[in-house]
């Protein structure tokens, strides 16, 4: 059997990756290439439904080792995906209570197995706009300086990911209104 190729994407909240994810889809469908996404925050929620958690934004208030406890759950459900090509829309790390809590520590790496990582930014000023204008989310509002300081937590996280793993990082650049733009890149950069 042919091994299914993992990628991949984080970013901090708001800076467009689930939206970037469909574009990329809705491109590989007009070539008639198809990939698999799955959302790692909609598999922890669906196990966090069993315990009363309806909101994939109150995950993040959980305690720790619950988080923790749906995280693994989430990795041990993707490394069982068959699927060629699987994109995984995800975090480098999660803004809890308790600290910057990393989305894919060694453990989940171990399980998943990324083959390449796509790490999404934009300029804060635009994260701090499309958070604050997007009402389907219960985001934390934070300032522009803050905005900045995840940015580079993110880089940080993430470099040690590629160290751990051995796989690399295309980077990008989610420019306001130029979604298909960075979708197009991400199917370039990724060879589909
Ligand atoms: P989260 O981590 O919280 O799930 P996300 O990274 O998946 O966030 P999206 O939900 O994809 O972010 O996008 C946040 C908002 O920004 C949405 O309202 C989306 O329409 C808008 N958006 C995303 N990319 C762009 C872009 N390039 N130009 C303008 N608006 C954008
Ligand atoms: P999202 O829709 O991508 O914002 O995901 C919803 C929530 O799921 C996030 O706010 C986190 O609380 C949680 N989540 C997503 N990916 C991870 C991960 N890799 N590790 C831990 N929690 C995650
Ligand atoms: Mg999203």
């Amino acid at each position: 059997m042919v091994e299914s190729k993992k990628i991949v994407i984080v970013g901090i909240p708001g800076v467009g990756k689930t939206t970037l994810v469909s574009k990329t889809v809705e491109l590989l469908n007009l070539k008639k290439t198809t990939v698999s996404v799955y959302s790692f925050g909609t598999i922890m929620l669906e196990a966090a439904r069993k315990n009363n958690i309806h909101d994939r934004d109150a995950i993040r208030k959980l305690p720790i080792n619950d988080q923790k406890k749906l995280q693994l759950l989430a990795a041990n459900q993707i490394s069982n995906f068959n699927d060629k090509v699987v994109i995984i829309d995800t975090h480098a790390f999660i803004s809890t209570k308790s600290g910057f809590y990393p989305g894919l520590p060694e453990y989940v790496l171990k399980i998943i197995k990324p083959a390449n990582f796509i790490s999404v930014s934009a300029r804060p000023e635009e994260i701090y706009n499309r958070r604050m204008n997007d009402k389907t989310r219960n985001r934390i509002l934070t300032s522009i300086d803050t905005i900045k300081k995840e940015l580079a937590v993110q880089e940080a996280m993430l470099s040690s990911c590629s160290v751990l793993s051995g796989s690399p990082i295309i980077q990008i650049l989610n420019k306001e209104g130029k979604v298909t733009t960075s979708a197009e890149y991400i199917i370039k950069a990724i060879g589909l």
